[in-house]
């Protein structure tokens, strides 16, 4: 069947500029796509690639795009090459949904869907490096949330350590705290915070060393290697979120039989239905993430972490409002996200933005 596509890229500011290892981040671009078959049937989907997370750029997803022109075929999609995993990921999201527009789940797949899937999950609480950390826990324990994730890495490590019992007495009884040191941290450093997590609340750390694309093949086995170590040697578990960014990282991990929590970003992954099989099939722990996507991408990948089939932990999607263009946003940062506001979000409404 043949398909009319078309795409707009997009520049959208954030209300604050995010931190991350490659500097401040201040404003998020991308691309969205969207498909509509000769019967009107409409799907979108969002390309929003992290160039240092080892991605395609937005320019080359644009230009794969292009290179599809006006009218195309699932075919054609499907030949796109594997390095443009952000667009594959858009251009798959708005193909399944034109499907889903032709041909809608019959009555009893729909009523099986609504047993296995959950109403509703649970989303973590983020908070800010350093002491800035703590003014934060109590007014996010009052709206309910139960799980925190603090940026770690930051700062001064030592400092930062001095502070993680003050964070840890902060939390509300039976709460769960997030470490994420962003790959910022040598071995010997991360070894003294995984001796500190061992007897308190820490449901996991993240990333706590990483070796990029940029590093030598030898530097990023090492970083790997430290990776596996730490998790053998110490009782927290360690969560992989640079470490695993395309299928081939999902399958690598998988066959090196990691140990520990996988941090998703569906919209990074070009083939996200294999890749989420391949992790239920493992048995895998998983949290889903984002990827600071607009509400277009945030629907593709929320529909992804409600579908999971493994054992349910609290969202990585506490993040909206992120835009200054409240339009681009997500659903509000709570602490329960429900089916039903991702069923809500609204594509057209971000498209038509974008006009
Ligand atoms: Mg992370």
């Amino acid at each position: 069947m043949k398909l009319r596509l078309q795409f707009r890229r997009y520049r959208a500011s954030f209300r604050t500029a995010v931190r991350t290892a490659h500097g401040m981040w201040a404003e998020r671009e991308g691309l969205l796509v969207r498909l509509e078959n000769e019967a009107g049937a409409v799907g979108y989907g969002e390309a929003a690639p992290i160039p240092w997370f080892g991605t395609e750029t937005v320019e080359e997803a644009e230009a794969g795009a292009r290179v599809l022109g006006e009218w195309t075929t699932a075919e054609q999609i499907a030949a796109v090459p594997a390095r443009l995993g952000c667009l594959k990921n858009a251009l798959a999201a708005a193909v399944s949904e034109v499907g889903r527009v032709c041909d809608p789940p019959s009555d009893a797949a729909s009523a099986k869907g609504r047993v296995t899937d959950p109403p509703y999950l649970g989303v973590a609480a983020l908070l800010p490096a350093g002491r800035a950390a703590l003014a934060q826990i109590e007014p996010r324990a009052e709206l309910g949330f139960r799980v925190f994730k603090w940026k770690v890495g930051v700062g001064d490590a030592a400092d930062e350590l001095g502070l993680l019992d003050d964070v840890c007495a902060a939390l509300p009884s039976g709460a769960k705290l997030r470490l994420d040191a962003n790959g910022a941290w040598d071995r010997r450093t991360a070894e003294r915070w995984l001796e500190r997590c061992a007897e308190r609340p820490v449901e996991f750390v993240e990333q706590p060393s990483f070796a990029d694309a940029a590093q030598s093949d030898a530097a990023r086995r090492k970083a790997d290697d430290c990776l596996l170590g730490l998790a053998g040697d110490f009782p927290t578990p360690i969560a992989l979120d640079e470490s695993v960014v395309g299928a081939g990282d999902i399958a690598r991990w998988i066959g090196a039989g990691w140990p520990g929590v996988f941090v998703i970003k569906p919209s990074l992954i070009a083939e996200v239905g294999a890749a989420i099989a391949a992790l239920e099939k493992a048995k895998a722990r998983v949290v889903f993430s984002s990827a600071l996507e607009t509400a277009v991408g945030a629907r593709t990948a929320l529909r992804v972490a409600f579908a999971w089939k493994g054992e349910p932990r609290a969202l990585g999607f506490g993040v909206w409002p992120l835009f200054a263009d409240a339009r681009f946003d997500g659903p509000m940062a709570m602490p329960f996200l429900r089916a039903e506001d991702v069923a809500r979000l609204n594509p057209e409404a971000v498209w038509t933005a974008l006009s």
